[in-house]
């Protein structure tokens, strides 16, 4: 059994929370599963975002990340949102992961004003124009060029304690090709966006939706140490639930610290993966 945080009567704390401000997005990405994704497009209200922001406090968790499945840039009150976070919860670090299509010169200057950014995660995953395209359907030199801005901006302000670039693999089903793309990935970025840590990720199922010859072991889950709040206020089980249908309560009505220390909540940490649906058909972990 892994290790969590308790204090007395054997209370329980998250340590990261994602919360879904919006779940649009504007790629189709092939390696995921949000471009079939059935749950309504939204953004989170105004009301439910200050509510989770009072759970929060005192909850001594480590991070926010707004993020479960979407772009967190098509969220037009992002910056807003971003600025509350700091005010109302001034220790706690924020997480970006983001496809960087939207992050031009006019959205980088206003993040560099966002303060305890401890990552902008650039979720690239391409290198060439036309595959690119294939993979994820956005304009890839606008995104380069969005890229490079914003490395250029923290190299001189140091508003995020660290940038990364990542792209998913191609697929273990093809060994060769897989490499290959990989090895080019990481040229690319190393020419394109010097000093920035470039990582290539494994492929997901998104519970057996997605085809991912990667197998898993039978562990208990770390992402259950977070939480990951949907739009409408939902708590899902984690960011492969992209569909929402694993629910561990309702953070409209409960707490959050509430839901995390319920018994269903408690059940999927207290057990390995292999003991619990739709844990045992993830290959995240
Ligand atoms: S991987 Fe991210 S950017 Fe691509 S479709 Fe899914 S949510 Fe959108
Ligand atoms: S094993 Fe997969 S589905 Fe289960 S909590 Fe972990 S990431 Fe989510």
């Amino acid at each position: 059994m892994y290790f969590y945080r308790k204090k007395d009567k054997g209370i329980e704390f998250p340590e990261d929370i994602l919360i879904e401000t919006t779940n649009r997005c504007n790629a189709r990405c092939v390696f995921c599963h949000h471009p079939k994704m059935k749950r309504p497009l939204t953004d989170m209200s105004d009301q439910l975002f200050l509510k989770l922001l009072g759970d929060l406090k005192g909850m001594t968790v480590k991070t926010v990340t707004p993020f479960v499945s979407g772009e967190i840039f098509m969220d037009k009150k992002i910056f807003d949102r971003l600025k509350l976070l700091n005010h109302e919860l001034p220790g706690v670090g924020i997480v970006i992961y983001t496809n960087g299509s939207l992050l031009n010169e006019e959205a980088a200057e206003k993040l560099s004003g966002i303060k305890n950014i401890r990552l902008i995660n650039f979720s690239l995953n391409g290198f060439e124009r036309e595959d690119y395209k294939k993979r994820v359907g956005l304009d890839f030199e606008q995104v380069v060029k969005n890229i490079r801005n914003v490395v250029r901006l923290n190299a001189g302000r140091r508003f995020a304690d660290k940038i990364t670039v990542a792209s998913v693999e191609y697929g273990k089903e093809d060994k060769v090709k897989n490499k290959r793309y990989n090895d080019a990935f990481c040229r690319f970025c190393a020419e394109n966006f010097p000093g920035v840590e470039v990582k290539v990720g494994y492929k997901y199922n998104f519970l057996s939706r997605i085809f991912s010859a990667r197998g898993f072991k039978d562990i208990y889950c770390p992402h259950l140490k977070s939480m990951a709040i949907l739009a409408n206020g939902l708590v899902s089980l984690c960011c492969m639930d992209m569909e929402g249908e694993y629910i561990l309560g309702n953070a409209n009505e409960r707490s959050l610290m509430d839901i995390f220390n319920g018994s269903l909540a408690r059940e999927y940490r207290h057990h390995r993966k292999s003991h619990m649906v739709p844990c045992r058909s993830c290959n995240m972990i």
